[in-house]
């Protein structure tokens, strides 16, 4: 019901978005736009239309990081998980282990609204050190493609968590996100 009640009202607010972006030096007008955005996120908090990425900083182990990021978040008082996934590699496999429900406004990057408008996704592991290694990679290029053609999410929408706080190097200086939209983008052409 919520993902359809999502894709039913997702143009609208799209749209909204777009048309912000394009005003120019009409203050007045940015800022009707801008309350009309904010009165959208308020009667459709659910609605996620950017991608934020994270790395959790922690070398991944073989047991699941996702269970101790997740003890972590509920000890420092939040509802649920922070994110909306956690990929991780266990093993010779890498996962996307399902976090907070995606209706629900997240606890992972208060900067740009992005709890309200963006989803968060948490790559364990270290990525200051090194970049993501390929089986990771690839199991997050395929869920940032599946997520951007079901929710209308343009690659250019992904976003480093850096990208929204200047403090942060999240989601690590080896982690790239050029490559990352790169290779969403070349996903998603080959799809159409
Ligand atoms: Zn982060």
């Amino acid at each position: 019901m919520c993902i359809l009640e999502d894709m039913n009202t997702f143009d609208f607010r799209h749209a909204a978005l777009n048309r912000t972006v394009s005003v120019e030096g009409n203050l007045k007008h940015a800022l009707r736009e801008l309350a009309e955005i904010e009165k959208i996120i308020r009667e459709y908090p659910h609605i996620k239309h950017y991608i934020v990425t994270h790395h959790s900083l922690t070398a991944d182990g073989e047991t699941l990081s996702a269970d101790n990021i997740y003890d972590n978040h509920r000890k420092k008082g939040y509802v649920d998980v922070g994110y909306d996934w956690i990929i991780e590699q266990i093993e010779h496999s890498a996962q996307v282990i399902v976090g907070r429900p995606m209706h629900m406004k997240g606890a992972h990057c208060p900067q740009k609204k992005m709890n309200d408008i963006g989803f968060g996704i948490c790559w364990v592991g270290n990525f200051n050190t090194a970049p993501p290694p390929d089986m990771l990679w690839r199991a997050g290029v395929k869920h940032y493609t599946d997520l951007c053609r079901t929710f209308n999410i343009p690659p250019t929408n992904i976003l480093g968590h850096r990208d929204c706080n200047n403090d942060r190097t999240c989601p690590g200086d080896k982690f790239d996100m050029d490559r990352l939209i790169n290779d969403v983008t070349k996903n998603l052409i080959k799809e159409v």
